[in-house]
């Protein structure tokens, strides 16, 4: 079953619900009204204590279903009833090639290598990729928006300078980095043993704990382009949260 399925089922039961205790509760009070030992409409004292006793689990019901009904309606919404975006999820993605003789720059440690990326910058794929990610995950654009390669002020430039403005940005619009998960792959160099470096590097230009950012590598088992060694590509996911 579809969510919009769900929700549409979920709306019918819910009012049929309602109708059904509606429905209920009246019998109810005209069959306690009308049953009085005086012939009249009035019920007494009694009469009422009898009702309000068995309407005690209806209410119990109508109260249930008053909860359902906010539990939808923060479903609908995906977040609190503040009106705000609780988290918000971005992904990045970049891609390098790789020519000998350049330096090879990864979450902006120097890695020794005889090869390294192509790029109006530093070729750092890990932090554009991050960068994107933040920058999406806040509805902000990507990388190319804010530093055009085109701009030959940006050329030759440390990418962790873009990850900086990106957390500035961020903080204009009260928005904290609660995760950034990434995996870069390469055939060659091993990153594994240089990630400690790079996480934190990459958490002081983020100006967070460098336990918020996780790293990952992989190879392309030799496969196309990448696994031919010709080129370098990373993948993030970026979570924010509403401060
Ligand atoms: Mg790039």
């Amino acid at each position: 079953m579809s969510r919009n399925t769900s929700s549409t089922a979920k709306t019918l039961l819910f009012w049929i619900s309602i109708l059904f205790l509606g429905v209920m509760f009246w019998k109810l009070v005209s069959s306690n009204g009308t049953g009085s030992a005086n012939g009249t409409s009035q019920p007494h004292t009694s009469d009422w204590a009898l009702i309000l006793l068995n309407a005690a689990p209806l209410i119990l019901l109508v109260g249930f279903c008053l909860f359902l009904m906010r539990q939808m309606q923060r479903g609908r919404t995906g977040f609190a009833s503040t009106g705000s975006l609780a988290a918000r999820t971005g992904m990045g993605y970049d891609l390098h090639r790789l020519e000998y003789g350049r330096k090879l720059i990864v979450g902006g440690i120097e890695l020794p290598f005889d090869k390294g990326p192509v790029g109006h910058s530093d070729g750092d794929v890990l932090a554009h990729a991050m960068c994107d990610a933040l920058l999406g995950a806040a509805g902000l654009g990507d990388i190319g928006t804010h530093f055009p390669d085109t701009d030959s002020k940006w050329e030759g430039a440390n990418s962790l300078l873009f990850l900086e403005h990106a957390k500035k940005l961020l903080d204009e619009k009260h928005l904290a980095i609660e995760h950034v998960d990434a995996v870069v792959i390469t055939e060659k160099p091993k990153l594994g043993p240089h990630f400690p470096k790079m996480r934190d590097a990459l958490a002081r230009a983020l100006g967070v704990s460098p336990d918020h950012i996780h790293l990952k590598a992989k190879t392309n088992e030799g496969v196309d382009a990448i696994g031919r060694g010709e080129a370098i590509a990373a993948y993030v996911v970026a979570t924010l949260s509403q401060r």
